[in-house]
């Protein structure tokens, strides 16, 4: 096996007993890979272009454990839909940290691994369509330049699963910087150990952050970092329409990573009130909801610092709220350069936050494609449509084009600008599913075609029509939380 290039140097495993359980993989029946992502391997310098898929099956099924893995679940709470849970790796074990010539250290976790001390009355199991589909749009969004955990390969495990019906079970090896979540902090603030709490700041500030390292305040500058990484995040995802869908506490990474792909799926007409979770009945992780819902949760995780922060309790707090108070200022900022990147306009212009929300207010009421506007305005459309003859957008337009005369910049640059932002393609609704349901019957053809479309997302790619068009399931689209 030494073949692989594995290189474990596991660090959380070493953390006190608190923070995990040691656990290995549950053994599958009979694993069969299914798909397998060479060039993050490659990123990752792993080699497995030697190793049978007899083999590859046995080791990404966990059956067979590489050389320095010290497998563990990990332990965290967190606010689900508001409300404080014990929570933890209940269907996924942390298999090590894979350490890349770079010296850059991934998580590989196993999701869907068997029972753990956290699987409450699951079965710590998963179906292969979710964690198809996490393989599926989280590697859509890494290259859509969205900072994500990454999936490096799914298998099926060759057992069923009982869910409303019968499924076929499977693994997938997901990647991350780090697992540590808001809700880490919060399951170890919870245990009201100041110590433990403070090794887990220390560990975090030194995998993520060691810039703070020796600063006066760490437990302040982190939360100040981490505002700006999950500011930078959300932001992101409203540039491309991504609804997450589940946005608790324990499902926000304390890397600024996209974390957890359960009901999440991409907007097709432009509504900022888009929900797709069919538990989100009260749309409380609504497309437009989700700066709020970043800022809650940081709120979540100040609190957690709180005994670092200042000595003196009253005073922490008061710091800790103007802290969190910053978000909306730095959301805006962030989110108006964004939209400017979307348009193409360079510089600043007083009325460029009007001319955002009325082409916004426009694609609202005439329910027109978010992502094919933008290709629209681009002229790279998927096809002629009617809606764009409309007179209110082509006054928008007219007033679009006598702003970007104030960009001052030859057109190539704006043009740059625009294909750099908005992609052409994003991951479709009924192509995903399409794709699902024949993977289920052991036709793998679909999969392979969307992964490939879906890694050059900015590109204009031949013969992709089919994968430009709104969503015909539309906002009847359900997603379920993958258990
Ligand atoms: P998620 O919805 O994936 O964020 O999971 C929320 C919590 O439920 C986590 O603690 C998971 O480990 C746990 N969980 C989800 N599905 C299962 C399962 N099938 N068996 C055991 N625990 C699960
Ligand atoms: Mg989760």
């Amino acid at each position: 096996m030494s073949k692989i290039n594995w290189n474990f140097k596991n660090t959380y495993f070493n953390l006190p007993e608190s923070f995990k359980e040691d656990v290995n993989p549950v053994p599958v029946k009979n694993p069969d890979l299914v798909v397998l992502n060479e060039s993050l391997a490659s990123e990752l310098n792993l080699d497995f272009s030697k190793i049978d898929k007899k083999e590859l099956s046995k080791i990404f099924s966990g059956n067979v454990l590489p050389n320095g893995s010290n497998s563990i679940a990990q332990a965290y709470a967190g606010h689900q839909f508001g409300h404080f849970t014990m929570l933890g790796d209940g269907r996924a074990v942390l298999i090590g940290e894979h350490t890349t010539r770079a010296n850059k250290k991934y998580d590989i976790q196993f999701k869907g691994s068997g029972k753990t001390a956290f699987s409450r009355n699951g079965d710590g199991r998963a179906a292969l369509g979710p964690m198809l589909r996490e393989y599926i749009i989280s590697e859509a969004m890494s290259a859509l330049n969205i900072p994500t955990t990454r999936s490096l390969a799914v298998v099926k495990t060759g057992e069923n699963i009982q869910r409303e019906k019968i499924l076929q079970g499977a693994i997938l090896t997901r990647v991350a910087s780090s697992h540590i979540r808001v809700g880490t902090f919060q399951y170890i603030a919870a245990r009201q150990k100041e110590d433990e709490l403070q090794t887990l700041l220390d560990y975090t500030i030194d995998r993520h952050y060691p810039e703070i390292k020796n600063s006066n305040n760490k437990a302040l500058d982190l939360l100040n970092l981490i505002i700006e990484r999950q500011c930078n995040l959300v932001v992101n995802w409203m540039r491309v329409g991504f609804v997450h869908g589940v946005m608790n506490t324990d499902n926000m990474s304390i890397s600024g990573e996209t974390i957890d792909y359960g009901p999440c799926a991409f907007m097709d007409s432009y509504d900022p009130k888009t929900v797709f979770s069919s538990i989100d009945q009260m749309g409380r992780y609504a497309y437009c909801n989700q700066p709020v819902i970043t800022k809650w949760n940081l709120a979540r995780f100040a609190e957690c610092l709180i005994p670092f922060i200042d000595k003196d309790k009253d005073r922490a707090i008061e710091i800790a709220t103007e802290t969190i108070n910053t978000f909306e200022k730095i959301y805006e900022e962030k989110w108006i350069n964004m939209m400017r990147n979307k348009l193409g306009l360079i510089g600043l212009d007083d009325k460029d936050k009007s001319l955002i929300l009325d082409l916004l207010t426009w694609m609202h009421k005439k329910k027109v494609d978010y992502t094919n506007t933008f290709c629209h305005l681009m002229d790279q459309g998927p096809k002629k449509e009617k809606v764009f003859e409309n007179n209110d957008f082509l006054d928008w337009r007219i007033r679009w084009k006598k702003r970007l005369l104030k960009n001052n910049n030859s057109s190539d640059k704006y043009i740059n600008l625009m294909k750099n932002n908005n992609p052409m393609v994003i991951p479709r609704n009924h192509k995903v599913e399409e794709a699902l349901i024949a993977a289920e019957d052991g036709d793998f053809n679909p999969l392979i075609k969307i992964l490939g479309i879906l890694e050059k997302p900015y590109l204009k790619q031949k013969g992709i029509n089919d994968y430009q068009q709104t969503s015909p399931l539309g906002e009847e689209y359900k997603t379920f939380c993958g258990t």
